[in-house]
């Protein structure tokens, strides 16, 4: 389930905590804003921020430890 992405930004998104899909930041050039999300499209679970750095650390905040996750 590793994907080798072209963008090498500091922390790995963890998976999706409800669906346990997997995640990706996209810039929304439109609004200057960063959508980081489950890429399923019947989840939609997402967070918006500023900068891609403060959407994937604002996403993998979560409870627990990300161990748990069963994939
Ligand atoms: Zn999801």
């Amino acid at each position: 389930m590793k994907v080798a992405k072209k963008s090498a930004v500091a922390a790995e998104l963890l998976p999706c905590p409800f669906c346990g899909g997997e995640a990706e930041s996209v810039k929304v050039t439109t609004n200057r804003v960063v959508v980081t999300g489950c890429v399923r499209s019947a989840c939609m679970a997402s967070v918006i921020s500023v900068t891609e750095v403060e959407g994937r650390q604002k996403w993998n905040l979560r409870i627990g430890p990300a161990q748990q996750v069963v994939s």
